[in-house]
C-alpha cells in the first residue's frame, strides 16, 4: 500500500535521508525506530505528502503520490500536538473532517465516536489549553483517527502517556486496526511498544550508506486483544 524508492532529502547542507527504500503492506503495523534527529518525522512527512522528497518516488495504493486524495487516504498524528488554541476539542477534532464527504449529523457523531473512543467524551466543548500533555495527545489521536484513514502515520503518539493509558491506548489501535485493517506506520522509541504493537520495525540509522534496515521480527503475536493485566505480565 506505500512503496518508497530511494528516497532522499536534505535540508541544506543537511543530509537527512538518502536511498530508503521499503515497502508497507495493507493492514501492516510498522514500528520505525531510529536515534532522535536521524530522520523519522522527516521520512514521515514526506509519506504523509506533506514534504517532497529531493530524489526517489513515493507510491501510494501503486499511484504516485501527488495524486491520491491525501486527506481522505492519510491520517498523521503530528510528533507535536497542533492541536488549534482558538477551537475547542471537539471542533478540533471537526478540523480532520471538513475535507471529507460527512454531512453534519454525520461529522457531530465521528466527533462523538472517536472522543469516546480515547476516553474525553466529556471534553468536547474544553478548550486545548484546560487539558493535560496526555489529554492533548489523546485529542490528537481522535482528530487522527476521526476521517476512518486507510493509513495511519503516527509520530511517537503515546510517548506522553503514563504506562496504564499507554496499554490501554495499545489495545485500542490494534482493536481499531483489526476493525478496519488500516496500514499503520509509528514512530516510537520504545522498543517494548514496537514489540507489543508492530508486525516489522524499521530501524532508520544516520550513517550515509546504511541507513536503513528492515528487520523481520517472528513473534508469536496474534491480533488478539490483550488486556493490560495481560500486557502486565508479559513484561
Ligand atoms: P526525534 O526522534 O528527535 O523526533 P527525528 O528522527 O524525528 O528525531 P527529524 O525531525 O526528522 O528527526 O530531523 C532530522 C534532522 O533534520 C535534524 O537534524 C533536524 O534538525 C533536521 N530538520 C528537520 N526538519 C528540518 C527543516 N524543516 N529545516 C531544516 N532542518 C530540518
Ligand atoms: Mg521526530
Amino acid at each position: 500500500v506505500i512503496r518508497v524508492e530511494g528516497i532522499g532529502k536534505s535540508f541544506g547542507p543537511l543530509r537527512v535521508l538518502e536511498n530508503i527504500s521499503f515497502q508497507v503492506r495493507p493492514g501492516e503495523i510498522i514500528a520505525l525506530l531510529g536515534a532522535s534527529g536521524c530522520g523519522k518525522s522527516t521520512l514521515l512527512n514526506i509519506l504523509s505528502g506533506l514534504l517532497p522528497p529531493d530524489e526517489g518516488q513515493l507510491l501510494i495504493q501503486d499511484r504516485p503520490a501527488a495524486q491520491f486524495n491525501r486527506w481522505q487516504t492519510v491520517g498523521y498524528l503530528f510528533q507535536e500536538d497542533r492541536l488549534l488554541p482558538w477551537r475547542t476539542v471537539g471542533k478540533n477534532i471537526h478540523f480532520g473532517l471538513e475535507n471529507g464527504n460527512y454531512d453534519r449529523h454525520e461529522r457531530q457523531k465521528r466527533v462523538e465516536e472517536v472522543l469516546r473512543l480515547v476516553n474525553l467524551q466529556d471534553f468536547e466543548h474544553s478548550w486545548p489549553h484546560q487539558l493535560s500533555g496526555g489529554m492533548r495527545s489523546r485529542v490528537a489521536l481522535a482528530r487522527s483517527l476521526v476521517a476512518e484513514p486507510e493509513i495511519l502515520l503516527m509520530d511517537e503518539p503515546f510517548s506522553k502517556l503514563d504506562p496504564q493509558t499507554r496499554s490501554v491506548m495499545h489495545n485500542e489501535l490494534l482493536r481499531i486496526q483489526r476493525l478496519t485493517g488500516m496500514t499503520v506506520v509509528m514512530v516510537t522509541h520504545d522498543v517494548e511498544e514496537a514489540v507489543v504493537l508492530a508486525d516489522r520495525v524499521v530501524i532508520l540509522r544516520p550513517n550515509p550508506g546504511h541507513i536503513h534496515h528492515i528487520h523481520r521480527i517472528s513473534l508469536p503475536h496474534p491480533r488478539v486483544p490483550t488486556s493490560p493485566e495481560v500486557a502486565e505480565q508479559a513484561r
